[in-house]
């Protein structure tokens, strides 16, 4: 028998709409291009967009059709996120940070045929014009009449001026119903190795992730939230950050392109950001800076942060000297992204200091929605100890069951189970915590070796800014760890006193055999490491030792 409930679809429209109606005057804050500050309230985006939906229209978009965005995290950006899915299109956005030839790869994989550029990439979109020209017809600066930036399209492509375009459109579209399983947005993993897949999402997967991420024990996101995500809207959908916001009725502050500790410390402070969040890197840029100059943050509370593992000295110093709480959180585009959240349970409420910090290393427990497992080589399930480690596995309605040209379900095991290619160890309380991706783990005489463990280890020495743990090929342990650190500014780092740092924190066979300094670390795309490029560099590192 069928329930008697109303059967209305999870539309993104109507999270838009619900802003609008409920949340009319929450502001929408962004630096702009031309380093302003833009205001307006949700109920001027949920206008726009539909002005916005106008335009698409014009340019020749219908249902399906894959719309581009190469932008930083701005309100122009925002109604495109919203438009492009309320009228039944995909919002595609793309890392402006991969290669070019990766860039036109995947927008004629998607096959974008309109792209939304903000002005700081037109020498890109000049660069690859005439490798997508077959896909794309229309590319629109997102900007005004004034600064339109000098670019130069393949024959049959045309430039346009978003401002211009908006001012001529009406806003009387009406948001229409459809089925809530259809595409809505379009974003491809950054991929370490191989060519980057596309992840699919739909208006529902959106949805139920919207309302995960905005519980008390995930992001907490509420009306009196003022939420700033660092992360780039064009890195899986700044984490739900823009959903959830609209939903919650919350403050979203979008910064722009310039992330820099001097330029966050400003924004965070001037626009009374309670809640930000991005990936690690970031946030060690911005200690750096209030650490050099003095400055304090004067309304934040937390920052979240994901995408690689929170080193240590981060959740101390953010916690002990500022008072701000650094919180850890996992996911990947595949789960739209996010999988786990380390909010503490009433065991470990009471941490403090060093106790605290080593559990806040985990990556955390599941968004209710999410299932995951460990498994062995062969499967088998392993036990939730804390201890044994195994790949991940997740499953749940945000989770990718297929890529992006690929057979629904052809990502899934038998048991409709997703391999995430993380290793990780899942305690007796349900908190997860990764030890490496499934590549990049250590195999030193059958045992495994946690890479993370190694690094976070390595870089709470002084003298280290960054730290990367790779496998090393060994003649009689078939792996051995290579560290290589890269010095702080102005320092020297001493290999043996970095070695001395492990003493009775990891097993004796778990210490890297040599300490390799290096200038530099390469990174993807997405500011990970990039442990490919090490490994084809130092690989044959230990070869000829006995
Ligand atoms: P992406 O799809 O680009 O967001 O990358 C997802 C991958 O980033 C995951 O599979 C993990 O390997 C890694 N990752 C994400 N969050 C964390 C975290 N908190 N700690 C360690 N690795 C993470």
């Amino acid at each position: 028998m069928l329930g008697l409930m109303q059967t209305k679809g999870l539309m993104i429209s109507s999270i838009l709409t619900h802003a609008a109606r409920h949340h009319a005057s929450a502001e929408v804050i962004s630096r702009t291009h031309e380093n302003t500050t833009h205001r307006y309230t949700w109920r001027d985006v949920e206008a726009r967009s539909r002005r916005l939906v106008r335009v698409l229209q014009k340019l020749g978009i219908g249902a399906g059709d894959r719309v581009g965005t190469l932008a930083w995290n701005g309100y122009r950006h925002l109604e495109v996120y919203y438009a492009a899915p309320g009228m039944e299109a995909v919002c595609h956005t793309i890392n402006p940070r991969l290669h070019p030839s990766d860039i036109a790869y995947i927008v004629n994989h998607a096959q974008d045929k309109v792209l939304f550029v903000d002005s700081s990439f037109a020498a890109l979109i000049t660069a690859i014009a005439p490798h997508i020209a077959a896909n794309v017809k229309t590319v629109v600066m997102l900007t005004d009449a004034g600064h339109m930036p000098e670019v130069t399209l393949a024959p049959g492509m045309t430039l346009a001026c978003y401002d211009t375009l908006m001012d001529a459109a009406d806003d009387d579209y009406v948001w229409p119903d459809f089925d809530e399983n259809t595409a809505s947005a379009l974003c491809y993993t950054s991929g370490t190795t191989g060519r980057p897949k596309g992840v699919l999402y739909t208006h529902r997967a959106t949805w139920l992730h919207t309302y995960s991420i905005m519980l008390p024990d995930v992001m907490n996101i509420g009306a009196n939230s003022r939420v700033l995500p660092v992360v780039p809207m064009f890195h899986v959908n700044a984490w739900g950050a823009p959903y959830a916001a609209a939903l919650a009725g919350a403050t979203l502050v979008l910064p722009g392109r310039h992330l820099d500790g001097p330029t966050l410390t400003e924004i965070l402070n001037t626009e009374r950001v309670t809640f930000t969040a991005g990936v690690p890197t970031v946030f060690l840029g911005l200690l750096q800076h209030l650490r050099s100059s003095g400055s304090r943050l004067t309304t934040v509370k937390r920052i979240v942060t994901g995408g690689s593992a929170a080193p240590p000295i981060l959740i101390d110093a953010f916690r002990d000297e500022y008072g701000v709480s650094v919180e850890h959180a996992w996911g990947m585009s595949e789960l739209s992204p996010l999988g786990t959240f380390n909010t503490p349970k009433a065991a470990q409420a009471g941490l403090t200091g060093a106790e605290a910090t080593r559990h806040m290393l985990k990556q955390g427990r599941v968004s209710p929605g999410i299932d995951m497992k460990i498994v062995d080589g062969e499967g088998r399930e392993l036990p939730w100890d804390g201890v044994a480690f195994g790949d991940l596995m997740v499953k749940g309605p945000w989770v990718a069951s297929a890529y992006y040209g690929d057979e629904p379900g052809s990502a899934l095991d038998v048991n409709g189970w997703f391999a995430t290619g993380d290793v990780a160890t899942i305690d007796a309380d349900g908190f997860m915590e990764i030890t490496d991706r499934s590549k990049d783990v250590i195999k030193s005489g059958g045992e495994w070796i946690s890479s993370i463990t190694l690094e976070n280890i390595a870089v709470s020495h002084p003298d280290v800014a960054e730290a990367a743990v790779i496998a090393a090929a060994h003649k009689k342990w078939d792996e051995r760890p290579l560290l290589l650190v890269v010095p702080a500014p102005g320092k020297t780092v001493d290999p043996a006193s970095v070695l001395a740092l492990y003493e009775g924190k990891v097993a004796k066979w778990w210490l890297p055999d040599e300490v390799v300094v290096v200038p530099e670390l390469p990174h993807t795309a997405t500011g990970k490491l990039l442990k490919t490029a090490l490994r084809a560099t130092y690989k044959d590192h230990y070869i000829g030792r006995p």
